[in-house]
């Protein structure tokens, strides 16, 4: 009988101790000739694929790999390349790819976006409606001959598909989709065509933007693109992959002329199986089935997941299943062994993509050669996920009852905005435009060494703190006589806004290595929230209140918010995100209440990853949006009508969030808005905001000076459709990445443009 195969979407690019982004940040700074960047690229390149062949893959992706961003590769290989970085026609050199992604001189970087729902970014393909794409060199090809000659690897190259690639593309208008579409479906074809040439018999389009919400029209691009491809290389089987949600349109994926479809069994909430029940699957396609968890980090639980393989061969033979994860392993760290700090009941519970390729194969074991064969290893995960949920860790009766108790209406201030703001007007006693900040100020080297000092045990407990405090010290005195409303202690203590309440909240754990690359060379290192959170002890309350000790203006408290904590953390499952969230917001309470205790009432808690976590599908966004507007509003409710709770959102595209934003009922929301007063002023001349907004005045992420004019000009235009009594003045985000002596002079200039508008008012 024909067999189940095992498959890859994708391998992590950064290597087990980031070798990668060392390699590519020492041939930027010059430290290492292109000949010695290339070489060393190339091995780790091919060692990685060299890992998935032995870990026993059958179908090993090729052409994921890149330099910065598969979607740069895709765009440079089509010749979308923006004029201003003035190529000609034929190979991109290293320089200009590198241009493109981080910018050069004049030429200003491409912009750069989320990919889906993850924290992963990649570059915006500009494209106009005069744009000819064009076939610059078929990195594929190269790619897909290097594995064969150099490891004997016949690999499945991969490409994202022309539809998801315009899609994310930006710079033309919706009329000439379709035009650019054509122009690019026949380069796609002759880079497929080389590839059969070559031997290649499978290669995976991966179509992602099914996994949205599509209008019909789009749909019957896919039939044109996919008809196109079909009848130019019909020898060349065609995998169309998906991922990270379930198809819409089931019954037109699977009837598009390709022979394979790939979906996501771990992130479609049961839909994807719904539909082949309903609908069948056709007989003459393969079946990538996405049934181990390509983004988060935990154990597959191999029995169950065995049922739910045995549940897809009820609907297709054997011959044409293929197990693999449910998308690219390039969201997860690449492996668990280095990890010999964490404790041994999460270490073995959490499996990062070198695990989860052994998975796939055990799975595929299993099936081929009988559920006997891996009887070891489907004792062994379900222990080790028994394990976990059993220990204290996930057990914590308070917390449990808690939740319990909480009801289901949105928890609710006792006075409604426009009642306490005249409370909070009396007990403040602002002047009309407030000025503030958002929070951090500048992270000094000096500060980030003193940090490694005391982490490593050079410095004690009591010599980081009395550092940290002098810099709180000097901080006061610097605001107080740059004339500042609203002060902040400066955030000198922490390192990152959701690692340094991790550390200090019961239930996360952080690792030593488990990297993810976020944009470029940039790696993050999310923490895992494993158990049940808890506040154990006050997180903030001792350099906040030591700051609001040295002054007579309102010092504002700074926590970050239960949502943007869960977004940027890899999260238990095991119970919902919404009680996760709830638990995460419990702990803030508690927080806040104890910041009050001690004299802060003005506090602020930052939500900027709200927008980034909204769901795929359409329906799935209202649920999201609640459940973010009653975790802040249960951490930040209980509190004294005359407290002032702030909010900040470091982005500006509100249209689709606009109302949560309200909802959240926070007394004053900051959020981002020089890179794009246009806009954001437009929101709000159409809906109506009615409680305390400051609109980002100038630009922290540029080390340039802006002027009081400057100032005054944005100013001005906010107070066209916001109400002056409800306006705040302030930077567009925190001050941590800019220097003193930038930050300084920019302030000065924001107190002055204040002054001299507010003698206008
Ligand atoms: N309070 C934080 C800071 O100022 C907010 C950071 C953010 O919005 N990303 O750094
Ligand atoms: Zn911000």
């Amino acid at each position: 009988m024909s067999k189940v195969k095992s498959s890859n979407l994708g391998y992590p690019r950064i290597g087990e101790k980031r070798e990668w982004k060392q390699a590519l940040e020492q041939f930027w700074s010059e430290k290492l000739s292109e000949e010695e960047f290339l070489k060393r690229i190339k091995k780790l390149r091919l060692s990685y694929l060299e890992k998935q062949k032995n870990s026993g893959i059958d179908l090993i992706p090729i052409g994921d790999f890149s330099l910065y961003d598969h979607i740069l590769d895709t765009s440079v290989l089509f010749g979308l390349i923006p004029e201003r970085f003035n190529h000609k026609n034929g190979a991109v050199s290293l320089d200009t790819y590198f241009s493109i992604a981080r910018g050069k001189n004049d030429a200003v970087a491409s912009e750069m976006t989320k990919w889906f729902n993850t924290n992963y970014h990649y570059i915006v393909p500009e494209i106009n409606a005069n744009t000819k794409p064009y076939i610059t060199e078929n990195r594929l090809l190269n790619l897909y001959l290097e594995a064969k000659k150099e490891l004997n690897i016949d690999g499945k190259p991969v490409i994202v598909g022309p539809i998801t690639l315009l899609k994310l593309s930006k710079g033309f208008e919706k009329e000439d989709f379709p035009n650019l579409l054509r122009s690019l479906i026949p380069l796609y074809i002759e880079v497929f065509t080389d590839l059969q040439t070559a031997g290649a018999t499978w290669i995976q389009v991966d179509e992602p933007i099914l996994s949205t919400t599509l209008e019909q029209e789009e749909l019957s691009y896919f039939k044109e693109t996919y008809e196109a491809f079909h009848q130019a290389v019909p020898n060349l089987n065609i995998l169309l992959q998906t991922y990270f949600e379930s198809v819409d349109h089931y019954q037109d994926v699977i009837s598009l002329p390709v022979q394979g479809i790939g979906l996501d069994f771990v992130y479609d909430d049961g839909a994807n199986l719904k539909s082949i029940k309903k609908y069948g699957f056709p007989e003459d396609k393969a079946l990538a089935a996405g049934i181990v968890d390509g983004r988060n980090i935990w154990r597959t639980e191999l029995d169950e997941t065995l049922h739910q393989v045995n549940d897809l061969l009820n609907f297709i033979d054997q011959g044409r299943l293929w197990i693999q994860p449910s998308c690219s392993l390039q969201h997860v760290p690449v492996t668990v062994r280095q990890e010999n700090e964490l404790e041994p009941v999460l270490k073995n519970a959490i499996s990062f993509a070198d695990e989860k390729l052994k998975e796939v194969v055990t799975l595929v074991k299993g099936i081929n050669e009988g559920h006997d064969t891996i009887l070891d290893e489907i004792k062994q995960s379900k222990e080790a996920i028994n394990v976990l949920n059993h220990s204290q860790h996930r057990n914590i009766d308070s917390v449990k009852e808690e939740i319990q108790s909480l009801g289901e209406d949105l928890p609710t201030r006792p006075l409604p905005f426009s009642q306490r703001q005249a409370i909070q007007e009396k007990k403040w006693q602002l002047p009309l435009l407030p000025t503030t900040t958002i929070g951090s100020l500048p992270q000094t080297k000096e500060i980030r060494s003193a940090r490694q000092k005391w982490r490593k045990g050079e410095w004690t407990e009591s010599q980081y703190e009395q550092f940290i405090d002098q810099n709180i010290e000097k901080w006061i005195k610097i605001q107080e006589d740059l004339d500042i409303d609203v002060l902040v202690h400066g955030e000198f203590e922490r390192n990152d806004m959701v690692e340094y309440f991790g550390e200090k909240l019961r239930g996360f754990a952080f690792t030593r290595f488990a990297w993810v690359q976020s944009y470029g060379s940039r790696c993050v290192k999310p923490p895992i929230i494993f158990g049940d959170v808890d506040l154990e002890s006050p997180m903030t309350v001792k350099e906040s209140a030591y700051a609001q000790s040295l002054t007579n203006r309102p010092v504002k408290g700074m926590l970050t918010g239960p949502v943007t904590i869960y977004n940027w953390s890899f999260v238990r499952n095991d119970i919902s995100q919404f009680d996760v969230k709830k638990q995460i917001a419990l702990a803030l309470k508690k927080e806040i209440h104890a910041l009050e205790e001690n004299n802060i009432r003005m506090i602020q808690v930052d939500e900027p990853a709200i927008r980034e976590g909204l769901p795929l599908k359409e329906e799935k966004k209202r649920k999201y949006l609640h459940d973010a507007v009653y975790v802040f509003r249960l951490a930040t409710v209980y509190v004294d009508n005359s407290t002032q709770i702030h909010t900040h959102m470091c982005y500006s595209e509100f249209d689709e969030i606009i109302d949560t934003i309200d909802q959240l009922d926070a007394d004053v929301i900051s959020i981002e808005a020089a890179r794009s007063h246009g806009e954001m002023i437009s929101t709000f001349e159409d809906h109506k905001y009615d409680k305390g907004i400051g609109l980002g005045v100038y630009d922290i992420h540029s080390p340039r000076t802006p002027s009081v004019e400057e100032i005054k000009t944005s100013i001005e235009r906010a107070l066209q459709v916001i109400n002056p009594k409800l306006f705040w003045i302030n930077p567009d985000c925190g001050l941590k990445t800019r220097k003193p002596n930038e930050t300084i002079p920019a302030l000065k200039n924001l107190v002055q443009a204040t002054k001299e508008v507010r003698k206008k008012h």
